[in-house]
C-alpha cells in the first residue's frame, strides 16, 4: 500500500527535501541521522511524556460537542488543544524540541514567530530549560501582538523585530535561517510547524502525533471504534493538522478536510490559500507549493489571522492535496468570523481565530447523521479577542 509518511530522502511524493545552504549542511545533516534514535529513545520519550502529561495538561480532551453536533447533523466531537499551557497545540512541539536540542549539547535557541504564538511556546519551554533564546518577529508583527511580545519578554526571551521585506513571518524566518547560518554549531532552531528543511517536517509532525494517538483511544472509549468518518482541521505552515492526522494518514476510510485561509477571497488577491493558489517553488528549504509570481517572487499572503498567513505549506500537505488524500476547503475571513462567534454561543468556547477556519469547513461537508467528526481546535481566542470585538456587529450580535 503507499504510505503518505515522509521517504527515505526526506520527500513527500515530489515535495520536501532539505535545499539549504552549504554552511547549514552538517548541522541539518547531523539532524537527520540524530533525532530519530533520539525521539524514540526510552529516555527521551519518558521526559517527553512527563512534561506532555505534568506541564503541558495533556491529554487534552474529546470533548462531543452536542449543540453543534444538532446544527450540522452528524456527531462532532472537538480536540481541545486550546486547553494546553500556553493555549495552542505548539507547546507539543516546542517541549520536543528544546528536548532534542539540550541531547545535542545546543547553548541557545532560536525561534521564528508570526502571531508570537510559536514564540511564547519557545519563551516558555527556554525558560523551563534554562537556556537563552531569541525569537525573531516581523516589526509589524511586534506591533500588531504586543501582548505576545510582553509574555515572551517576561519569560525570558530577547524578541528580535525584523525590519526587512514586509515586516511579517516570512521574514522572521529569512532572519532566523541567516542567525543558524551564523551559530550552526551550537545554536538549535526550533522551527514553529511542519515546514523548513527534511527533518523538520517529519520531526514537527511526529512530536505532534499525540494529538492523533490521542483521538484513538479516545474515540474508542466514547465510540467504540479508533477511526472517526471525517477529521478537520485548519492548516498554516500545517502543525495542528499533521498532528491530527498522522495515525490515521495511511487509513483510506477516514477523510480528511484540510481548511486553509481563504482571506477576502481565493481569487481577491488577499489570500492565504497556498494549496489552492500557490505553485511550485522552494520555501525555507523545502520544496513546496508557495505563493509567487511568475518570476518566482514571493506574493505577499492575506488573512485575518496571523498564524495562517504564511506564504508556503507543509509538504505533507501538498502532497496529500495533490493525491486527493485530502479534500482542501479555503475558508474567507467572514466564514471564520460567524464560525467562531457561533462555536462561542452554542458551546461556551472562545476559538482562536486560526481554528475558526476549521470550524468555518462545517457547513461546507455534507455529513449523514451516523457520521463521527473529530476537529481539532488548535488554540483558545484570548489573542484574538480585539479581531473579534470589531467584527461582533457584522456578526448580528449586539449584547
Ligand atoms: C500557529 C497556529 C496555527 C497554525 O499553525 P499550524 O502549524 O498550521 O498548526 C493554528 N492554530 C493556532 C491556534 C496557532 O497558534
Amino acid at each position: 500500500m503507499k504510505s503518505f509518511q515522509v521517504d527515505e530522502n526526506g520527500y513527500y511524493g515530489e515535495f520536501g527535501g532539505a535545499y539549504v545552504p552549504e554552511i547549514l549542511y552538517k548541522t541539518v545533516e547531523d539532524l537527520k541521522n540524530a533525532y530519530l534514535p533520539i525521539i524514540e529513545s526510552e529516555s527521551f520519550q519518558k521526559e517527553y511524556r512527563d512534561l506532555l502529561r505534568d506541564y503541558a495538561g495533556r491529554p487534552s480532551s474529546l470533548y462531543y460537542a452536542n449543540r453543534l453536533s444538532e446544527k450540522y447533523g452528524c456527531k462532532i466531537y472537538l480536540k481541545r488543544e486550546d486547553l494546553n499551557h500556553t493555549g495552542a497545540h505548539k507547546i507539543n512541539n516546542a517541549l520536543g524540541q528544546v528536548l532534542l536540542a539540550k541531547r545535542l549539547g545546543k547553548k541557545r535557541i532560536i525561534a521564528e514567530t508570526g502571531a508570537g504564538q510559536h514564540g511564547v511556546a519557545t519563551a516558555t519551554v527556554c525558560a523551563l530549560m534554562n537556556l537563552p533564546c531569541r525569537v525573531y518577529m516581523g516589526a509589524t508583527d511586534v506591533k500588531r501582538q504586543h501582548v505576545n511580545v510582553e509574555r515572551m519578554k517576561m519569560l525570558g526571551a530577547e524578541v528580535f523585530p525584523v525590519e526587512s521585506g514586509n515586516k511579517t513571518l516570512k521574514d522572521a524566518t529569512n532572519e532566523a535561517i541567516r542567525d543558524w547560518c551564523c551559530h550552526p554549531s551550537d545554536t538549535f532552531y526550533i522551527i514553529g510547524s511542519t515546514v523548513g528543511p527534511h527533518p523538520y517536517p517529519d520531526m514537527v509532525a511526529r512530536l505532534q502525533s499525540v494529538i492523533s494517538e490521542e483521538i484513538k483511544w479516545q474515540l474508542k472509549e466514547k465510540e467504540g471504534r479508533e477511526n472517526p468518518d471525517y477529521l478537520i482541521a485548519c492548516v498554516g505552515g500545517g502543525s495542528n493538522a499533521a498532528g491530527t492526522i498522522y495515525h490515521y494518514i495511511d487509513d483510506a476510510d477516514v477523510k480528511i478536510v484540510l481548511a486553509e485561509a481563504g482571506g477576502k477571497g481565493v481569487d481577491s488577491g488577499y489570500t492565504a490559500a497556498t494549496i489552492q493558489k500557490g505553485t511550485l517553488g522552494i520555501l525555507h528549504g523545502s520544496r513546496t507549493l508557495t505563493m509567487q509570481t511568475e518570476d518566482g517572487q514571493i506574493v505577499e499572503p492575506y488573512s485575518i489571522s496571523a498564524g495562517l498567513d504564511y506564504p508556503g505549506i507543509g509538504p505533507i500537505h501538498a502532497n496529500i492535496a495533490k493525491q486527493h488524500r485530502a479534500t482542501v476547503l479555503a475558508i474567507n475571513d467572514d466564514e471564520a468570523l460567524r464560525a467562531a462567534f457561533e462555536l462561542t454561543r452554542l458551546e461556551g468556547i472562545i476559538p482562536a481565530m486560526e481554528s475558526a477556519h476549521a470550524l468555518g469547513a462545517l457547513p461546507k461537508v455534507k455529513f449523514k447523521p451516523t457520521d463521527v467528526v473529530v476537529l481539532t481546535v488548535s488554540g483558545r481566542g484570548d489573542k484574538d479577542l480585539d479581531t473579534y470585538l470589531s467584527h461582533k456587529d457584522d456578526k448580528g450580535i449586539n449584547d
